[in-house]
């Protein structure tokens, strides 16, 4: 194999179908070289996910739901298995109940709450942990974020409140795994069509509204958030950790939209 990721192995968490952004992120690095192993949450997503993988010279795919810390740890022992060790991490993993991604959030129920911030926020923790123990000599970790952490986005609800707490969470692992050479940085992305996605109530306006005020003019693709996380996951970033990178158009400093982009 020859590219920028030549002779580099990692995971990719998080790919449900190729319309992912773990996919996008995947494609990007498989086709610089990299070698590549999946996890899948629960059976009906991995027969997508081997064909996926496969197309990438992959075998190594691996059930692990977050929720159950049994399969997480049983896919880092499959992979450790494998190859011993690993050089860089994907983390594409959110998930809240879709009736709390509309209307208020005041009226986010302690179920959701809970359950949203695990699977959102602390899996990332909880992963990176494990994949440092596989990092001897250094690594990348990577996740994926949204501009509703820091600014108020209609029905983003907790998620938006997960969000936030996982952008912390990147500078605090970062802090923690400096020492040891492991970056830890999260790409912000502006709206995708994707599954989760889909699940944010409205999410044709945000999609249409970003895309009208961007500096672009448009959405952003997943082989968009694909070369950035090149970027981000090779050593040309070696300087670059606890870094919150936005692949949003530009839309994350407009203030406020340009009067005549109202009538449209
Ligand atoms: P997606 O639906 O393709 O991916 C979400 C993934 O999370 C799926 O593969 C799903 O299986 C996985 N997941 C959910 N619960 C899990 C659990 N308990 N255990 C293991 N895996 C679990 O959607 P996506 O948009 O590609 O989402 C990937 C990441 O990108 C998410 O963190 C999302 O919040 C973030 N993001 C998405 C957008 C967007 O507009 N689509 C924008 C910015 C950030």
């Amino acid at each position: 194999r020859s590219g920028l990721m030549a002779g580099k192995r990692g995971i990719v968490m998080g790919v449900a179908n190729d319309h992912s952004i773990a996919w996008g992120i995947a494609k990007a690095l498989g086709s610089e070289g990299a070698e590549l192993a999946f996890t899948y949450q629960g059976a009906a997503l991995g027969k997508r996910v081997k064909p996926l993988a496969e197309s990438l010279g992959s075998r190594l795919v691996f059930p692990c739901d977050v929720e159950d810390v049994e399969t997480v740890d049983a896919a880092f022992a499959a992979v450790k298995q494998e190859w011993g060790g690993i050089d860089f991490l994907v983390h594409g993993i959110a998930y809240s109940d879709r009736t709390e991604l509309k209307g208020r959030y005041a009226d986010t129920t302690r179920a959701n709450f809970i359950k949203t911030m695990v699977i959102s926020a602390f899996s990332f923790t909880e992963v990176s942990k494990r994949a440092a123990a596989l990092m001897p000599k250094g690594g990348s970790l990577l996740t994926l974020t949204f501009g509703g952490s820091s600014r108020v986005t209609p029905n983003y609800n907790v998620m938006g409140v997960a969000k936030s707490a996982l952008e912390a969470s990147v500078r605090y692992l970062a802090a923690d795994l400096g020492p040891d050479a492991i970056r830890v940085n999260a790409i912000s992305a502006g709206p995708i069509r994707t599954l989760a996605g889909a699940g944010i109530s409205d999410a044709r306006f945000m999609f249409n509204y970003t895309k009208a005020h961007s500096p672009l003019r448009r959405t952003v693709t997943i082989d968009d958030v694909g070369g950035s996380a090149l970027y981000l996951l090779s050593d040309l970033s070696s300087g670059v950790t606890g870094e919150i990178h936005f692949v949003d158009a530009g839309y994350n400093f407009i203030g406020m939209p340009r009067s005549e982009n109202l009538q449209s």
